[in-house]
């Protein structure tokens, strides 16, 4: 059952700020609603104020200018998959939006909630954190712009101040000839959580690996970098030895717990599998 709540409608960003700091009351953004209104239902949640973000304009759609790709915080995974721009410039998000629930939740799941639920499992971030991509936080201040892979500060939570909103997600389009790819290793295929998620992305340059980044999910209290990895690949030629060592130091500075779904020890052998099959790919498609 639900509990109580206001439901505010605003039409503008600067009401909606306003409504999710007014009067003190725990007040909770509604995006597409896929985790808010299940946890609001299981009484995970228990709002005051629920502020449906869905009639303000202008926070849908997708942009590439300027060499950087912007993102409305309410697109959708599926618009994620109808754009040629994230086609051109995002093929590991391509990869990770297409795996994600069933064709329902996708049509409304937004890249926005999937960021602010704080899960480790939130299979849009390992994609975006490998491709450099930064945030922008409005609040009744302002605005300000940090790097995704600060924006988490513990296990479902993160940076943002009391009523501050994701308003924006970009990163630079990587340069041409860059590989990026991401698995979900999961127990079955369609509409499951993650065991463990792997996103790479890197270029070769003079047969080295230039801006290598290695991010998983689900092996840590929040998505992380894989930077001890990263730094063994960076600038070096990928032989098999090198990408062996990086797969491993991967394993290693994760920190997965058992679940329901996998053993912690699981998870981190699947990481030195995974890391090492997507710089292999990367290297052979390259
Ligand atoms: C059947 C089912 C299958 C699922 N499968 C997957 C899956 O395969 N992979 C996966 O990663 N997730 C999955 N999910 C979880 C969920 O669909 C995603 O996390 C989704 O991206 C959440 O987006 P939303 O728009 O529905 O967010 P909401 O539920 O509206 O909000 C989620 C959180 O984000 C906050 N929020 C929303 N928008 C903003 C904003 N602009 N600024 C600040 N905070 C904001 C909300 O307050 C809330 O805390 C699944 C859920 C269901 C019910």
């Amino acid at each position: 059952m639900y509990g109580e709540f206001d439901l505010t409608i605003p039409k503008t960003l600067q009401e909606a700020v306003k409504s999710l700091t007014a009067g003190g009351k725990r007040a909770v953004p509604l995006a597409g609603g896929t985790n808010v209104l299940v946890d609001v239902r299981s009484q995970r949640l228990a709002p005051e104020r629920i502020v449906d973000l869905g009639r303000i304009g202008g926070l849908r759609g997708i942009t590439v200018d300027g060499g950087r790709v912007t993102l409305g915080p309410r697109t959708t995974v599926s618009d994620l998959l109808a754009s040629e721009e994230i086609a051109a410039t995002a093929p590991a998000l391509v990869e990770s939006a297409r795996v994600f629930a069933g064709q329902m939740v996708r049509n409304t799941a937004t890249v926005a909630g999937n960021i602010a639920c704080g899960s480790p499992a939130a299979d849009l971030v390992p994609p975006l954190l490998a491709l450099d991509a930064e945030v922008t936080l409005t609040g009744t201040t302002g605005s300000r712009t940090l790097a995704l892979c600060d924006f988490y500060t513990g296990y479902k939570s993160d940076q943002r101040a009391p009523g501050e909103l994701i308003t924006a997600i970009g990163w630079p389009v990587p340069a041409k000839g860059s590989f990026g790819s991401f698995y979900k290793l999961a127990r079955r295929k369609g509409d499951a959580i993650t065991v463990v998620g792997v996103a790479v992305g890197l270029g070769l340059k003079g047969g080295r690996c230039v801006g290598v980044r290695i991010a998983l999910g689900s092996v840590a209290p929040t998505p992380m970098r894989a930077r001890k990895a990263e730094g063994l690949l960076e600038g070096e030629a990928p032989v098999p030895e090198r990408i062996a060592r990086a797969a491993l130091a991967a394993a290693q500075e994760c920190s997965p717990i058992d679940d329901v779904r996998a053993t912690g020890e699981y998870r981190r052998k699947m990481v030195e599998v995974l890391v090492a099959r997507l710089v292999n790919n990367a290297v052979q498609t390259g």
